[in-house]
């Protein structure tokens, strides 16, 4: 469905690691499968079963057995993707891609896999890269096996039916046109297109309209069948599968529905020609970007280091490169004022044989003028780390880093673990497969030394994104322009003069104090629910232990205020201070995240302050940031530029993505007081440095405090915690303050806002919020959704092919529940979309009356074990009761409550509330956000009787 970009680290020959074994291959003694890899590498943190086993028709199988699992969930990867496609249909691997899932031999029906997956509590999804097609779903375990089949049949009798061929074509179409204007897309096709002309890659891969069509020597389904039969072949493909049975139980389901994928000793098509000459080489290319968006990339290719993945040579430098230090490379230019940001990384590129450095300066009004600083000082800072950077000190801190994060590895389970895995099983040597990126054994200087040297002025490829782009040339199955040209040596030698001037103005990173040193579990405590340590006049303090033993926690600290709330002046202020804040913290952050702790400061009903990661020093960092907001100054060069980035942001709202803008807009009419983004930007010039600091003392001393302390920490810390904060912060003993929201008031009929987009596509964002509250409503609507979601996707995508991805959602506004159909569209326009919706609404009421009652209690049964299902990390453990925390509810941890109220539900309950909902409309209003784009312009905008129009944002009641 999507098309990934590039993908991080290196990409690994696959290194024949397997102990070697031969297929009993006689006619009575025909062994079902062997056993390739017994032991993978695996984090001390990661108690799960591993092995990889190859089937009779030669396909490798990971099987995870994982006992705490409610789901199970199985990824295929192929090694052919877009880079493969025939020059005669672009797209191709990505239209097989789609086409696959509609019906196969022995489950016929249209759509009927995914339909089949969202019935049993899981879903599906796909990506078509350059190098490979990923395939994954995850459903209920009891499903398991049927949903093996269904994907083992799809690989062996696909009915690529051509009925769909013509729907399917324009949904792959729709796909791409959802991004025919956005930037970084247009930035990513031109790195390609400006590689070797001969190279595969250097072509348009997703597929549209043009692209996948007969022609003369072409015919496309026959194309497809034959992609699909010489590249398709269990050889060649490798499987992930992970679920609560034994490894026993899963050898037996693979060899079952696994070995029916025919071997077809498919042979990967090898790519031998070059991804660059000369040519390509020291070249600039500019574009012109949709938003205002100013950019400068830098990229160097170099030879692939896949084999020394264990030394990381790569990664080595681009955490020097990328380094937020005093004195690195991007506090040096933020310090001219020429960047906002630095971001430096090490990628393995689609192609075995290269790797690529890419620097991404996001620049300044003045950086656009003086971009030739910006690439001497990166040049100077490459010298710098020549002459001084390689050395056992760096390398220690890397290592301490990567060795923690493997030792206390954050479980990542079910359907993105094994679509991550069978990736890489195309790519790594077995037994590393969970080890490969946090490997590294020894400090090989000669490794680094040697990729060092191709960072020069000669190898640079320089992409330039910039409204002032001098641009000549179409971009080919884009929206926009671009031009592409040589540097000129005497340019690429003044990069080299001016360097030497600027490298003794900076310095490398020194040692990282975040690295955590206490590593220990705190005593467990023996009430398992959410404790409330403290409840005063304006203070709440919520603590919880972890049930996953690892020295990790979370803190959310939340300055409670009605500040941002005052006015439009206000709104801006407090997002100019986070702005400023977050940039004066760069280092912080930098050195934090190396060290595994993570923190983020933002606003809402005023200011949050969230750290997560190691439990050690994390209370240490919660006070640092205090005494920041404490001391805060703010110089005049950073309020301009958080000015300019601003207004930026707001200015380029309208020329985001259509369903974008619609959410935005869903969200200015639910959170009240809201003002448009006119109102919002008239008020940015006014702001001084003063108002701002005067807003972080107001903050400090103008606020209740609530505080939710998760994980490895003890009752006794969590109350030392408090008093320390007690002395940085003068709290408010007053009531809580929450956020407004949207009221529904049925009597108002509708309420109907139009946005205007500057993009082409219209969008619809529909929603019918319920003014009543009710606790059941909520369940109701989740329970609900299961139902619908696929229902809907399924008519509006692939039988109507109106949009690429229309979805359904409950949402909580407030106490109230509002239930909503989403999608932005290339094909029609919001009234159209909003008939189409309704008439989905019509007929779907026929299908609910039909569910059969097993049916529904098995779809129920799948949902509450979601619920249920053991935590794989502190996120997932914690999300509902964050997310009641983040509500301002007086008591938490109410999850058990919430599956009680699933488990109560009746299918009939469910029918009457969609019949109430969206027919008889008791208590309901409907809330309409529609996006107009250009292509739509001509046509009418959808109203409604009665409603209420809401043509300004500033007009709503405040
Ligand atoms: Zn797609």
């Amino acid at each position: 469905m999507r098309i990934k970009m590039f993908t991080r680290f290196t990409r690994v020959f696959i290194v024949t690691f397997f102990i070697s074994f031969q297929l009993q291959a006689t006619e009575n003694n025909m062994k079902s499968f062997e056993i390739v890899q017994e032991t993978i590498n695996k984090s001390p943190n990661d108690t799960r079963q591993y092995q990889v086993i190859r089937l009779a028709n030669s396909l490798e199988v990971l099987l995870i057995s994982d006992p705490d699992l409610k789901n199970s969930a199985a990824s295929l990867s192929v090694p052919i993707g877009s880079m493969h496609n025939p020059d005669s249909q672009l797209g191709l691997a990505h239209y097989l891609e789609h086409m696959l899932f509609l019906g196969s031999e022995k489950y016929p029906e249209i759509n009927q896999y995914s339909k089949f997956m969202s019935q049993n509590g899981g879903y599906t999804n796909a990506y078509t890269a350059q190098d490979k097609t990923v395939y994954g779903f995850e459903v209920n375990d009891s499903a398991f096996p049927e949903a093996l089949d269904r994907l083992g049949d799809v690989m062996r009798a696909p009915l690529l039916d051509e009925k769909y061929a013509e729907k399917e074509r324009h949904t792959v179409n729709a796909e791409n046109e959802t991004y025919v204007d956005n930037d970084m897309r247009k930035l990513y096709a031109l790195q390609r297109y400006s590689l070797n002309p001969a190279h595969p890659m250097a072509r348009f891969s997703t597929g549209n309209l043009t692209t996948l069509v007969d022609k003369p020597e072409s015919i496309l389904q026959q194309e497809l069948e034959q992609f699909f039969e010489q590249n398709y072949s269990a050889n060649t493909m490798k499987v992930a599968l992970t679920s609560p049975r034994s490894l026993e139980k899963l050898q037996a389901i693979a060899v079952k529905y696994l070995t029916q994928i025919p071997n077809k000793n498919s042979t990967q098509p090898e790519i031998t020609v070059p991804l660059l000459t000369d040519q390509q080489r020291a070249i600039e290319v500019q574009l012109k970007p949709t938003a205002e968006l100013k950019l400068l990339q830098i990229n160097f290719l170099v030879p692939s280091v896949k084999d020394q993945y264990m030394y990381k040579p790569g990664a080595y430098i681009s955490r020097l490169l990328g380094s937020d230090h005093k004195g690195g490379l991007s506090d040096y230019l933020q310090n001219l004022g020429l960047t906002e940001s630095v971001s430096a990384g090490f990628y393995g590129l689609h192609s075995e044989h290269y790797s690529q450095f890419s620097l991404t300066f996001k620049l300044t009004n003045k950086g656009l003028l003086e971009q030739d600083t910006i690439v001497a000082s990166l040049f100077a800072y490459i010298n710098l780390i020549k002459e001084q950077g390689v050395n056992p000190l760096q390398y220690t801190e890397q290592k301490k880093s990567l060795d923690n994060y493997f030792k206390f590895l954050p479980k990542s389970a079910g359907f993105n673990y094994v679509m991550g895995l069978s990736a890489n099983m195309q790519h790594y040597p077995l037994a590393d497969l969970l080890s490969y990126s946090f490997r590294l054994d020894a400090f090989k200087a000669q490794f680094i030394n040697q990729l060092i040297t191709y960072l020069t002025p000669d190898n640079s490829r320089l992409f330039l994104v910039s409204p002032n782009a001098v641009v000549n040339k179409d971009i080919p199955y884009y929206e926009g322009k671009y031009s592409q040209a040589s540097i000129k040596k005497s340019r690429l030698q003044k990069w080299l003069n001016k360097a030497k001037t600027i490298q003794d103005k900076m310095i490398l990173p020194v040692r990282n104090d975040w690295l955590p040193e206490n590593l220990t579990l705190v005593k467990p405590e023996k009430n398992k629910k959410a404790i409330q340590l403290v409840k005063e006049s304006g203070l709440s303090v919520w603590f919880k232990q972890s049930q996953l033993k690892e020295p990790k926690a979370m803190y959310k600290l939340h300055l409670n205020n009605a500040l941002n709330d005052q006015s439009p002046a206000a709104r801006i202020k407090i997002n100019l201070l986070l702005n400023i804040i977050n940039k004066q913290l760069s280092e912080l952050h930098f050195v934090t995240q190396e060290a595994g702790v993570a923190f983020a400061i933002g606003s809402s009903d005023g200011l949050m302050i969230s750290t997560s990661g190691y439990s050690d020093k994390q209370d240490e960092l919660l006070l640092m940031l205090l005494t920041h907001l404490q001391n805060m100054q703010v110089d005049e060069q950073s309020l301009t530029l958080a000015k300019q980035e601003l207004k930026r942001r707001l200015y380029n709202k309208k020329k985001t993505k259509a369903m974008d803008l619609g959410l935005d807009g869903f969200r200015q009419l639910v959170r009240q007081p809201a003002w448009s983004d006119e109102t919002l930007l008239a008020a940015v010039d006014q702001v001084t440095s003063e108002q701002l600091v005067e807003l972080s003392k107001q903050i400090l001393s103008e606020s209740s405090v609530r505080l939710l302390a998760l994980g490895n920490v003890s009752p006794i810390e969590v109350l030392q915690l408090v008093a320390q904060l007690k002395v940085k912060i003068k709290i408010q003993p007053k009531p809580f303050y929450t956020i407004k929201r949207l009221q529904a008031d049925p009597e108002q009929g509708a309420l109907n806002y139009v946005r205007k987009s500057e993009l082409e596509d219209d969008a619809l964002v529909s929603l019918y919020l319920s003014a009543k509250q009710d606790e059941m409503s909520l369940a109701k609507a989740e329970l609900m959704n299961k139902l619908l979601k696929p229902a809907f996707y399924d008519q509006i995508r692939t039988q109507e092919q109106l949009t690429y991805s229309p979805f359904t959602a409950s949402i909580q506004v407030g106490d109230n529940v509002a239930f909503g159909l989403f999608t932005q569209s290339p094909a029609v326009g919001s009234a159209k979309l909003y008939e189409r919706f309704e008439a989905f609404l019509d007929s779907f009421k026929k299908t609910l009356n039909e569910v059969k009652e097993e049916d529904f209690e098995e779809i129920k049964a799948a949902h509450i074990a979601n619920y249920l299902a053991k935590p794989s990390n502190m996120k997932s453990e914690f999300s509902y009761l964050l997310n009641e925390w983040a509500q301002g509810k007086q008591e938490i941890d109410s999850k058990a409550q919430h599956v009680e109220r699933l488990q109560s539900i009746t299918l009939k309950d469910v029918q009457d509330y969609y019949t109430n909902l969206f027919f008889n409309k008791q208590d309901v209003q409907q809330i309409i956000v529609q996006v107009k784009g250009n292509k739509f312009k001509q046509e009418e905008v959808l109203s409604l009787t009665p409603e209420l129009s809401v043509s300004d944002i500033d007009n709503l009641p405040k």
